[in-house]
């Protein structure tokens, strides 16, 4: 019997009883972080990651300007201003030596942020120990935007792992999907406790319905858990086969004139949950939006590497960043994600590779 059916079957279908919990234990033995709340979304985790570090209205929050703008939604919405960091370009992550510079300016104004938000990108690793050591010195947070994280290794250590607070995503997109669904992690049992509270309406043991404070319904289904815990079972399987895929591409395509690559930094390994390239326009002969319209004429969809949220219009006007984000902004104008679905098969990803020579004309 399928772990969908047996659910069903049980009469739990709502956000709380055994396969809810089964979830959370997979994920913590997948991740190795000990305690973990499910909850509706990736943004969901984020959310409840503020409200754990008690993220006030005019709060800074740091992110790096190359991610989803999902990484900061939750905390605009609460009222802070988010600072856009440049990322580094051996790993397209957050750069730690921008981060230590930022904050050692930012300390001596006394002007620190409420927490630092690195972000895992198409399946490669933040820096975190890095990242973790400089927050460490001014007492900041960090925060870890993994959702797109599952499967990725920083440091031989699973992504999230040294953040205060890591929060992962299960959306259909994703490498690992539950059709929808996130988690928030941590090592400090408190702070999951609180999360939890928060994330089923902040109801006060009592008979009757008591509150100290106003919570959300982001509690994770227990048909969408089900779900979830079938796909953790294959994770390790995914990321063979999306660095399989990645593989294709780099022999496929490699050759090409000013074509490359998202690059592994040597202390990570990504689950390449998208591959993605960069197109240099001149060496090429054609710049990455010409490539994108052709892979869309053969019915292929490709996309552009996230636009950098200082780059947004929601964000103009807000504090600038640490570096003016110029790396972050070329990857946006270079960078191209290719189709990389597990089940991409040989013949799929030869048309792609395909097309994609064709359209080289350096
Ligand atoms: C997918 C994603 C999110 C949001 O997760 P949802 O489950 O879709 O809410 C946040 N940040 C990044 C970097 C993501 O890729």
């Amino acid at each position: 019997m399928s772990a969908l059916q047996a659910t069903l079957e049980s009469g739990w279908v709502a956000p709380a009883g055994p396969v809810p919990e089964a979830f959370e234990a997979a994920i913590a033995e997948a991740t190795g972080i000990r305690h973990v709340v499910a909850v509706a979304s990736g943004t969901a985790a984020l959310h409840l990651g503020y409200r754990c570090l008690d993220l006030q209205p005019g709060d800074e929050v740091w992110t790096s300007s190359l991610t989803f703008v999902a990484s900061v939604a939750p905390a605009v919405q609460m009222g802070a201003r988010p600072r856009f960091l440049d990322v580094c370009p051996e790993s397209w992550t957050l750069d730690p030596n921008l981060l230590a510079d930022a904050l050692a300016r930012a300390g001596r104004t006394g002007r620190l942020p409420r927490a630092v938000v690195p972000v895992d990108l198409y399946g490669q690793c933040a820096d975190l120990a890095t990242i973790r050591a400089i927050c460490d010195r001014w007492g900041v947070p960090v925060l870890s935007d993994s959702a797109g994280g599952m499967g990725a290794i920083q440091r031989g250590r699973h992504a999230g792992v040294g953040a205060q607070l890591a929060a992962f995503s299960f959306n259909g997109n994703k490498i690992i999907t539950a059709g929808g669904g996130g988690a928030l992690a941590s090592e400090d049992a408190a702070l999951i406790a609180r999360a939890r509270h928060l994330a089923t309406q902040a109801k006060e043991p009592a008979p009757h319905y008591q509150h100290e404070t106003t919570g959300f319904s982001y509690g994770l289904s227990s048909v969408l858990a089900a779900v979830g815990l079938a796909q953790l079972a294959v994770l390790e399987d995914r990321v063979v086969a999306r660095r399989a895929i990645f593989e294709g591409y780099r022999q496929g395509l490699g050759a090409l004139p000013g074509l490359g690559f998202m690059p592994e930094p040597a202390w990570a390994r990504s689950s390449r949950w998208l591959s993605t390239i960069l197109i240099d326009p001149e060496a090429f002969g054609a710049d990455r939006e010409t490539v994108r319209r052709a892979l869309a004429a053969e019915g292929i969809e490709s996309r552009p590497v996230w636009k950098p949220l200082h780059l947004q219009p929601v964000f103009r006007g807000g504090p600038k960043g640490g570096g003016t984000a110029l790396v972050a902004a070329r990857l946006f104008e270079r960078g191209l994600c290719l189709p990389s679905g597990s089940a991409l098969s040989a013949a799929e990803q030869a048309r792609v590779v395909r097309t994609i020579r064709d359209s080289c004309t350096g």
